[in-house]
């Protein structure tokens, strides 16, 4: 999923820290007296799910990308979850009710609805919308951004007004959406343009050789998407207004 930069929020779980957990319960569950790196990922499976395997002598977790948020006790908890099963141990009731506890949480049945609207059924609304017409935009910025050439596109408002999320390219749809909160009256024509610009520079990137899935805002993203017009003027009224 893509988002922009100003949007991944701070507070989430690093890399290194979910690393750092999984290890710990290594060592606590004594599964394994090896001192392998676990590998261990955010992935944006639909809905809730994680995997964890070993291959190689090394262990490669999976987290479902709802869990960025998660506080680290519920990391800890899913972690001893994933790794009692893999090793056949019995899970203590106490972590399981953590890790459901966050999973019934208001907060993440609502977020695993918008992923899922998102994800899983594509739906996305008209690009007409009551104020901007994606259509529209999307021809300007093409022509004078990409020589025209990002073509075969669907674009649609999102169905819910996500704060969280802005805009979305998804390359198996070949679909852009950006969230209709900003089909606003108050909001300037040119932060629309700007995320969807940033949504054609995905496609844009997608289709390119060098197209790399782990790092989405590459340095070499982060120029192109620099040489918006209004970058800076789009970029602060964003941080202003959300
Ligand atoms: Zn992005």
């Amino acid at each position: 999923m893509s988002q922009l930069a100003l949007f991944e929020e701070t507070e989430r779980i690093t890399l290194e820290q979910a690393q750092r957990v999984f290890a710990e319960s290594i060592a606590e569950l004594r599964v394994s007296r090896t001192r392998q790196p676990v590998h261990v990922e955010f992935y944006p499976f639909v809905g809730i799910n994680h995997t964890i395997r070993f291959r190689d002598g090394q262990l490669y977790v999976r987290l479902s990308d709802l869990f960025q948020q998660a506080p680290p006790e519920v990391i800890k908890a899913l972690s001893i979850i994933l790794l009692s099963k893999l090793f056949r141990r019995r899970i203590p009731g106490a972590v399981h009710s953590a890790y459901r506890s966050y999973v019934n949480s208001i907060e993440m049945k609502e977020r695993s609805l918008v992923t899922r609207s998102q994800r899983g059924r594509k739906l996305l609304a008209a690009p007409k919308g009551r104020h901007y017409d994606l259509t529209i935009l999307f021809d300007r910025l093409n022509q004078e951004y990409f020589e025209s050439r990002i073509q075969g596109v669907n674009l649609g408002w999102s169905l819910r007004k996500s704060r969280r999320i802005l805009g979305h390219f998804d390359p198996s749809h070949g679909s852009i959406t950006v969230s209709r909160i900003f089909d606003h009256a108050e909001t300037p024509e040119v932060v629309v343009s700007y995320i969807l610009f940033h949504e054609m520079l995905h496609a844009k990137f997608a289709t390119s050789s060098n197209f790399d899935l782990k790092h989405r805002h590459s340095r070499q993203f982060k120029n192109e998407e620099k040489k918006f017009a209004e970058y800076d003027a789009a970029n602060e009224w964003l941080k202003a207004h959300l």
